[in-house]
């Protein structure tokens, strides 16, 4: 078996004070095709590994023993982990093994009696191959938070850039989610129709994110990443990509359209030009101001400059 390699680290904003706890590296869709593991290998790390270094972690935390041999990284993180929340690494670690991850969900919990929360990247096939019991097993054991991603409502774009998941498949693992009482968090991406379908993009992802009903959505906005295919399709002409106040404009239309219960909606994402943040349905009417508000100055200095964008 080739070694583990731990992942570079790629957070929700909301998971910053996050332990990140590696179970997978890679992804196992590694077909999208503006995403950093494009082609990635995806990697199911070793159970023990896994023990040993929540072993590491508690050590450290309790003790202020460091164990010879582990990674730095475990120390880098534990020096500012306030032991209260865990995100599991990587790209979709819901894949991870069923009864494993039990054992290692059992296993965090039984070190850090404390944790109030534990988060996890996830496909809508990964969700899909779980029932709603297995998926209430995880809630027990503090697994309480889904993040999926959605990217756009239109089903061209999706077969396009290689989701392997439909609109329909989305909405219900949005409902199996619902069912199992876990919360959910939706990432979508501004710009990923490019200028030609940027409006029909932006309507049709209001329409899906509205019937996924998630308790929080984010908004990200397309980053090209280099030797992937949507870089060369930007570099040959094939792909126009958005304007950074088109992308506003696409946020714009998403926010006017949602119809959702009670969900928390940001573009918090340091891919974002710009950061609002609101509760739908009753923020509405404040975020749509604050959007207009620079749609209409149309001041580049209000934008978070192209250099101090990231993934
Ligand atoms: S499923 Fe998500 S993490 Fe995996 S390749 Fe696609 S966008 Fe990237």
């Amino acid at each position: 078996m080739s070694r583990f390699e731990r992942p570079r680290i790629f957070r929700p904003p909301s998971e910053w004070m996050s332990y990140y706890l590696p179970l997978t590296s890679g992804c196992s869709n590694n077909t999208c095709t503006f995403c950093y593991y494009y082609g990635s290998k995806l990697q199911m790390r070793d159970i023990e590994e896994v023990k040993a270094e929540v072993d590491a972690l508690h050590l450290y935390k309790t003790k202020h023993i460091g164990v010879p041999g582990m990674d730095p990284m475990v120390y880098m993180l534990a020096n500012q982990w306030d032991g209260r929340r865990v995100f599991l690494q990587d790209g979709d670690a819901l894949v991870y093994p069923f009864p494993k991850l039990i054992e290692a969900l059992d296993y965090l919990n039984e070190r850090f009696p404390d944790l109030e929360r534990i988060a996890v990247y996830a496909t809508a096939q990964d969700i899909m191959r779980r029932s709603v019991e297995q998926l209430q097993e995880l809630k027990k054991r503090k697994l309480s938070i889904l993040y999926v991603g959605l990217e756009s409502g239109d089903d061209e774009i999706l077969r396009e850039i290689g989701k392997n998941a439909t609109s329909a498949d989305m909405i219900a693992a949005a409902k199996r989610v619902d069912e199992a009482g876990l919360d959910l968090s939706v990432m979508v991406i501004l710009g990923l129709g490019g200028v030609d379908r940027s409006e029909r993009h932006a309507l049709a992802t209001a329409d899906v994110l509205s019937k996924m009903d998630p308790e929080f959505g984010a908004a990200l906005t397309l980053t090209v990443v280099e030797n992937t295919p949507m870089h060369d399709l930007i570099e040959s002409g094939r792909f126009h990509p958005i304007s950074p106040f088109q992308s506003l404009k696409e946020l714009r239309t998403i926010i006017a359209n949602l119809k959702v219960t009670d969900c928390f909606f940001s573009s918090m994402h340091a891919s974002n030009y710009l950061t609002i943040r609101g509760t739908l349905p009753q923020d509405r009417e404040k975020m749509l101001a604050t959007l207009d508000r620079v749609l209409q100055k149309g001041d580049a200095s209000m934008l978070r400059p192209e250099g101090l964008r990231g993934l």
